[in-house]
């Protein structure tokens, strides 16, 4: 028998950065002819901005693409919709529609996509399950409502193109589900970080040692939290199991990154399919490895909508492939990623931000669940409030509330967190994108900006 590779991609996965590079480079001036002759509008953008596919040399040549805004697609929906003018193929030889989850409360984007798309789309997802160890012998859990978001259903795909058993679970219960992974001997779990935790907690409840069931692997996808350190290990030691990180939108479909079994605390890039750049949000200049920026996506991939510089909005610290041991030469997202370029939230004049709070918060595995409310007291001040549900009697709620807002005072300037204890199950419970933080205040950020309705 053949050493099995640790790499789907071994080739690609590996190769030098000049190479890697120059195959970037031949990809988006291909992108680029493509998208010219197949969608006036790109042709349009393009000649605007005086680009040609024969100008773009190197990577540097890039920066002479305009970014495209989520702000541009939606007014393109808008204007011409229902899908806006950036198809690349007739209507008819799309096979699925899907829908943005519309979590900054814009209207969602609508995507198509086709054959091709979801072979890609599936692809992509094998360079993350296979980097991670998951081998054809496992048998997959999909704690996922298959419904017009994209989540995991290219995950679910890409299980099946490696051979694993799936298994399906949409329309359930989160006691179902868990009956479901430990009666069918699941080994790996597909889920958001949030709501691994949440079934972790009902196992508990079920009397079930989830530690010591079948599971390996989490595969963790959808919000933030799957690199928040202390978030992971939590998960990693309520599942007895490891856990990897990925990140994807629906826009493109997919993910474009993925941990790898080395588990670098952060995501590689799959670079041969996409070219990720971090850049000041502000200037739009690029930033250098170790900075922090925003993360700007152009996807090679996509064979219904192609996508230039399409600024994400999410924040990352990108890191070079040489700094995790595993050998892969791709770009890493260290910490994966960060939250939303504009997630900060301004509290008298201190900046707080939601990922640095559950940082803390999940250092205590007390707490079930938690939320950040911020609200205006006496019309005038902004108060920030930590709620905490501590399910557990034996544990001094009372004791832990009180290191709980003196740690956070000290992580924010002194600021005052008041932390109280909730009932239990009183906060909300999630699946996909947890929503912990309210933000109640009369007026935002303390400039006088109104909050929008
Ligand atoms: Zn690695």
């Amino acid at each position: 028998m053949t050493t099995e590779s640790p790499y789907w991609n071994p080739r690609h996965e590996t190769m030098a950065r000049d190479k890697l590079e120059a195959l970037q480079v031949r990809k988006l001036r291909n992108l680029i002819e493509w998208a010219t002759a197949q969608v006036p509008y790109q042709a349009k953008r393009f000649s605007d901005a005086g680009v040609t596919a024969e100008q773009i040399n190197s990577l540097d040549d890039l920066k002479r693409i305009p970014f495209m805004t989520r702000d541009e697609w939606m007014q393109g929906q808008l204007d011409h919709p229902p899908y806006g003018p950036i198809l690349a193929a007739p209507e008819e030889s799309a096979i699925r529609y899907h829908l943005t989850s519309g979590t900054t409360g814009k209207t969602p984007i609508r995507v198509l996509d086709s054959m091709k798309d979801w072979e890609w789309i599936a692809e992509m997802w094998c360079y993350g399950f296979w980097g991670f160890g998951v081998r054809p012998s496992d048998r997959v859990f999909f704690a996922f409502s298959y419904g017009t978001f994209v989540g995991f259903w290219g995950a679910h795909y890409a299980c099946e193109k490696l051979g694993c058993l799936v298994l399906p679970g949409g329309n359930m219960t989160t006691e179902a589900r868990v009956n479901q992974i430990m009666d069918m001997n699941a080994t790996v779990v597909c889920s958001t970080p949030t709501y691994a935790l949440r079934m972790a907690q009902e196992a508990r409840s079920m009397g079930i040692d989830l530690a010591n069931g079948p599971v390996e692997r989490l595969i963790l996808s959808g919000e933030p939290a799957g690199s928040i350190p202390a978030t992971k290990k939590l998960i990693e030691e309520q599942w007895g199991a490891k856990a990897g990180d990925t990140a994807g939108m629906t826009e493109l479909g997919t993910i474009m990154m993925f941990e790898c079994d080395h588990q670098p605390g952060g995501a590689h890039i799959i670079e041969d399919h996409y070219i990720e750049e971090a850049i000041d949000p502000e200037t739009g200049e690029s930033v250098a490895y170790g900075e922090p920026g925003e993360r700007v996506v152009t996807s090679f991939g996509r064979g219904f909508i192609p996508v230039f510089r399409y600024r994400t909005r999410d924040l990352v610290l990108k890191v070079p492939g040489s700094t995790c041991g595993c050998g892969r030469t791709f770009d890493i997202y260290e910490g994966g990623i960060r939250g939303r370029v504009d997630d900060m939230k301004l509290v008298r004049g201190t900046n707080v931000y939601p990922r640095a709070v559950e940082a803390i918060v999940r250092e205590h595995e007390a707490i079930d669940e938690f939320q950040i409310h911020l609200y205006t007291a006496d019309g005038i001040r902004d108060e920030i409030e930590l709620l905490v549900e501590v399910p557990d009697a034996n544990v001094d709620a009372g004791a832990l509330c009180a290191e709980l807002g003196k740690t956070l005072a000290e992580a924010h300037e002194g600021l005052r967190f008041h932390v109280k204890q909730v009932d239990n199950e009183s906060l909300p419970r999630f699946e996909l994108k947890a929503k912990r933080v309210l933000d109640e205040r009369e007026i935002v950020g303390g400039q006088g900006e109104r909050k929008q309705a």
